[in-house]
């Protein structure tokens, strides 16, 4: 979608961003936040909360064939995680650089799982991989009035 910046236009995007339950028993929300923050995304949504089966049965419905599926469900459903929303420029494709791969061991240096994480089945943090995945899973997370509209004083000094 498209949304104004001062008399400008900019094509923005949202992304849900969640900290799984192992980053923040490892207390790396901060560090994980930061990262986001200094790139000059903005956050516009965040809750920590425990996650139903249900919700994470529907947040992972693409993969509920897969080998994988109980363990993943009874991973993240330890709890808690942090969800959240951020807004700006290309934050979905971008996001997921920020994140890194899938599996930790093939993740840059520099990125999320590439920095904090050795396991697949411990991998920190979840984005989403595409901008119609990330309009559903905001919308399976957040109610509207859980994400804050809000002004960053940054806004003109990070887009031109
Ligand atoms: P993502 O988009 O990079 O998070 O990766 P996927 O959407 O393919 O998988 C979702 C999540 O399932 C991953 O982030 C992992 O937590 C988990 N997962 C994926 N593949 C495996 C696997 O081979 N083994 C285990 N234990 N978990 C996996
Ligand atoms: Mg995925």
């Amino acid at each position: 979608q498209s949304k104004s910046f001062g008399n400008r236009k900019a094509l923005t995007i949202e992304n849900f961003i969640m900290i799984k339950p192992d980053g923040v028993q490892r207390g790396l929300c901060g560090v994980i936040i930061k990262r986001f923050e200094r790139k000059g995304y903005k956050l516009i949504g965040l809750k920590m909360l425990n996650p139903t089966e249900e919700i994470l049965k529907e947040h992972y419905k693409d993969l509920a064939d897969k080998p994988f599926f109980k363990k993943l469900v009874n991973y993240i459903s330890q709890g808690p995680v942090i969800a959240m929303v951020w807004e700006g420029v290309d934050i979905v494709k971008q996001g997921r650089r920020i994140i890194g791969e899938t599996n930790p061991l093939d993740s840059a240096v520099g990125t999320i799982r590439g920095d904090f994480g050795l396991e697949v089945g411990r991998n920190i943090i979840h984005g989403s991989d595409s901008v119609a995945s990330a309009n559903r899973e905001i919308n399976l997370w957040f109610k509207a009035d859980e994400l804050i509209q809000w002004k960053n004083h940054s806004t003109e000094w990070i887009y031109e």
